[in-house]
């Protein structure tokens, strides 16, 4: 951490946040220039300090941070990638892994050949939510715990699977007991009481990005999962709000190479969310491909003209079984497979 001091601040002002600094354990080393004095202030834990400590002290004119805040999901901390396996499925590794199905739950029928259609594609999960975030109370939330036991069904029947949204703390025990892999939503990517219990969980999880946060609060929010002891933490880049408003949200591609570059942990890419329309989903999810995304969440429902949720970005069976298609010599052209 950098404390850069006020032109003309006094010795007394220097000295009071070298004081500060060692009675936090810190190293300091001063510089004393001609007109300004900056100090540096060295030890391994400064990324966990607020820079309010010092920004506070008399004399101060501003703090910048060297080190990052998040710690766990660091390539410091943990400098091979990480491998998460759900069901024996590796996702950070080689293979891209798909995961494809309807936004919400609607119907036996609708998840079972949602499953059937996506998993003959190709697709090695299967998405569907029971528990929706939706930004109006108004609209349709979920068939909650009967969707649940719909994924379990038609888990059981095609033998994939499923990630599914957990949206409340007290529903992390029922929701585990349903899916393989727990997702947290945009909106809940900073719900810490919600990390904290899924943290405790030790379920794979899904960690979406807030769609008006930073790279740096994604993965400290992912973190609060990994100081809680789960490992399996795979995060999910779905778009982030921008000026831009052609598309529902502005998917950031250079989020993957940045996750790459800072942390360990496997990340994936909804093409879906960050288009809103369907038509724009193929290309991006070639783009996600070719940028190093370990995989996909893609909506796919049956009949999207009939979707009670997220129908006109969701692809048809056919047009998710032709995107696969397209999906496979990209992979292959950066060293992957599907
Ligand atoms: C979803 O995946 O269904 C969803 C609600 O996505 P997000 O949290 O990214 O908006
Ligand atoms: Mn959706």
């Amino acid at each position: 951490m950098i404390v850069e001091m006020r032109t003309g601040t006094n010795p007394e002002e220097i000295d009071g946040v070298v004081q500060r600094a060692k009675s936090l354990g810190l190293g300091v080393q001063l510089n004393l220039g001609t007109d300004k004095t900056v100090v540096a202030l060295l030890g391994s834990n400064t990324g966990q300090l607020s820079t309010d400590i010092f920004a506070v002290l008399p004399g101060v004119e501003s703090v910048t941070r060297i080190m990052k805040p998040y710690k766990l999901s660091s390539r410091e901390f943990k400098a091979g990638d990480s491998l998460i396996s759900v069901n024996g499925i590796e996702i950070g590794g080689k293979r891209i892994v798909i995961m494809a199905g309807p936004c919400a739950v609607e119907s036996e029928a609708q998840l079972a050949e949602a499953a059937r259609t996506v998993k003959e594609s190709g697709a090695c999960v299967l998405r569907g939510g029971a528990f929706k975030p939706r930004t109006s109370p108004f609209s349709f939330q979920g068939l909650e715990k009967a969707g649940l036991e719909l994924l379990a069904r038609v888990r059981e029947q095609f033998g994939i699977p499923v990630v599914t949204e957990v949206v409340d703390p007290h529903d992390v025990s029922l929701v585990s007991e349903y899916a393989d892999i727990l997702q947290v939503g945009s909106r809940n990517m900073q719900n810490f009481a919600l990390l904290t219990t899924i943290g405790r969980s030790k379920c794979p999880v899904l960690l979406k990005r807030g769609f008006s946060c930073t790279i740096t609060e994604w993965l400290t929010a992912a973190d609060y999962l990994l100081a809680e002891g789960n490992n399996q933490v795979i995060l999910c880049e779905r778009g982030i709000r921008t000026f831009e408003d052609s598309a529902r949200f502005s998917l950031d591609i250079c989020s993957i190479p940045v996750i790459k570059r800072f942390s360990h942990l496997p990340v994936i890419v909804d093409p879906s969310h960050a288009a809103g329309h369907y038509s724009l989903v193929p290309a991006i999810s070639k783009a996600a491909v070719a940028a190093g995304a370990d995989g996909l969440l893609i909506e796919v429902h049956p009949n999207p003209k009939e979707a009670l949720v997220d129908g006109l970005q969701s692809l048809t069976p056919s047009g998710f079984a032709r995107l696969m298609e397209e999906l496979r010599p990209i992979a292959e052209s950066v060293g992957r497979y599907i």
